[in-house]
């Protein structure tokens, strides 16, 4: 790996003082083999401007500069945590630069330059709402190729599951219609400084060309909404308010009317929504 000349993250956290902050959802990783692993999951960055989410201390930020990352955007809500980022900064000079902020707030397309792979690991719940916003722009392709994100080990497993299973729902359907998704990895609580209660996962998807089946994007993610909405619910009474017609169009995209949500696969999904449309 090349050289990091930077002190162990431990020292960086007891200098700066940055003791973890629950209400920021701060467990950082502080090995940087693990970081460096997790950057290279992300692909090959040499030629890449990568948006990193939550950079907290900077292991993972360390770990995608090492492994040679053209430019890392960081966005980091916690102020205390700017001298170490600045440390990284002067380390590689012109290849990283921080935004202090929220990043459900800040537009980082600014800076940025295709092409583009966004890498986080984030508190869960600013992450499951990046990743629907990110999986729901109103263009597709997307502003990025590529996400490689820590998640609470049962989210990963939503977002990659299968029909029939029980974390198959609206962020598989999400995911999948636009997105090679997959677990790259896995990761116990105490991966992470201080440990939380559950095991982690890194998720990376790629963006397609083209979603892999034709629907509006927008009349897909209500048809998927509603069915899940209810998902105990056979599909016929689930999506009885789209249109008095229901049994007939679900028929007519190869679903059975007392099928439940959860066996319905995308294919299907997408043919409704085609019929839902017209
Ligand atoms: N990336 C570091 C690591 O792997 O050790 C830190 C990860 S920690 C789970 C999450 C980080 O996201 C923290 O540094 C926290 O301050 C930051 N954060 C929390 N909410 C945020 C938000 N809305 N926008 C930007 N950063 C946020």
């Amino acid at each position: 790996m090349p050289s990091d000349p930077l002190p162990p993250l431990r020292s960086v956290i007891a200098d700066h003082g940055l003791s973890a902050r629950k209400s920021l959802g701060q467990n950082f990783l502080l090995d940087l083999n693990l970081t460096a692993k997790i950057a290279r999951s992300a692909g090959d960055l040499t030629q890449c401007d990568v948006l990193e989410i939550g950079p907290g201390p900077g292991g993972l930020t360390r770990g995608l500069l090492s492994e040679g990352a053209r430019h890392v955007l960081a966005i980091e809500k916690d102020s205390r945590c700017l001298p170490a980022l600045a440390e990284i900064a002067a380390t590689w000079p012109g290849r990283l630069t921080v935004i202090e902020g929220d990043a459900l707030k800040v537009n980082p397309l600014d800076h940025l330059t295709p092409p583009i792979r966004i890498a986080a690991n984030l508190p869960y719940n600013v992450g499951t709402e990046l990743l629907v916003r990110w999986l729901t722009p109103p263009d597709w392709p997307p502003f990025w190729q590529s996400l490689t994100l820590m998640f609470q080990r049962e989210v990963a497993e939503r977002i990659v599951a299968a029909p029939g299973s029980k974390a198959y729902g609206r962020l598989a359907l999400l995911a999948q219609w636009r997105c090679d998704a997959r677990i790259v990895m896995s990761l116990p609580p105490q991966a992470f400084t201080p440990p939380p209660k559950v095991s982690s996962a890194v998720v990376h998807l790629t963006a397609l060309p083209e979603p892999r089946f034709p629907a509006d994007a927008k009349t897909l993610e209500r048809v998927v909404a509603m069915a899940f909405n209810q998902r105990r619910k056979m599909m016929r009474a689930a999506l009885k308010g789209l249109t008095p017609d229901i049994e007939d169009k679900l028929r007519a995209a190869g679903i059975a009317p007392t099928d439940r949500a959860e066996t319905v696969d995308l294919e299907r999904f997408c043919a409704l929504a085609r019929l839902i449309k017209t």
